[in-house]
């Protein structure tokens, strides 16, 4: 990410309340010095391969993700969509086709969210305010499009550049160089078969310190559902 567009997010960050703009989760601790929560998010997906491997993964740990997924992928694999809701994680959208954003009208993705929105709706019976533009990219129609609409903007403060890990050599020389810093939102692909690995990593390296939540554990709002079907969160 460039300097500038760094001093930008930052900014909106830091003037924005957090369930309209959130680049990393609340810094301070809930009151447990000893545990530290971070959010695991998942674009690109559902996989029809390496989404369950990230679910697998995450029931191991006892922990919980956030999966912005692509509408057109959705509708290919709705038993996935409707298994990350039914196993406690948050879903968000991540527009329909994952069109690239410097060639995307301002209209043509509101169109694109919408269709998505409707499509998780529908599947799931839960309605999501999360979005996820695709790059994290938004020019200033679309913002006042998503702000207009009430839409959660997610963004992260994390990037492990899974999709440039060729094997487990660099899915490992990553996890051992990151520290867990209370409230940070890390960018992972379930596309890919690294983001697996990388659950599995730091389960195995930071799970008696750090638990995963979902982003709904940070924004209750962002979802309308009943209590009793929401994530179900974990001691550490
Ligand atoms: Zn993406």
């Amino acid at each position: 990410m460039s300097l500038g567009r760094q001093f930008i997010k930052g900014t909106m960050s830091r003037l924005l309340p957090r369930d309209r703009f959130l680049l990393h989760g609340p810094t301070s601790t809930n009151g447990d010095a000893t545990c530290v929560e971070i959010a695991l998010t998942f674009d690109d997906g559902p996989h029809p391969e390496w989404t369950p491997v990230v679910l697998d993964a995450l029931a191991k740990a006892g922990w919980k993700g956030t999966f912005f997924v692509i509408g057109e992928r959705a509708a290919e694999h709705p038993e996935l969509v409707k298994r990350i809701v039914e196993e406690g994680h948050a879903i968000g959208n991540h527009s329909y086709t994952h069109s690239e954003p410097s060639r995307t009208a301002a209209r043509q993705f509101a169109d694109e969210t919408r269709r998505t929105s409707e499509l998780i709706d529908r599947l799931t019976g839960t309605h999501s305010s999360l979005i996820r533009p695709p790059k994290g990219k938004l020019s200033l129609m679309k913002f006042v499009h998503l702000w207009q609409n009430e839409q959660s903007i997610v963004l992260w403060n994390v990037d492990p550049k899974d999709f440039a890990m060729t094997d487990d050599v660099s899915t490992d020389s990553w996890c051992d160089s990151y520290k867990p810093h209370q409230g940070d939102v890390i960018l992972l692909h379930d596309r890919l078969p690294h983001a697996a690995t990388i659950v599995q990593r730091l389960a195995q390296r930071h799970a008696d310190h750090v638990k995963s939540v979902s982003v709904f554990d940070w924004l209750p709002s962002a979802i309308s559902i009943s209590p009793s079907s929401n994530g179900v969160s974990t001691e550490c």
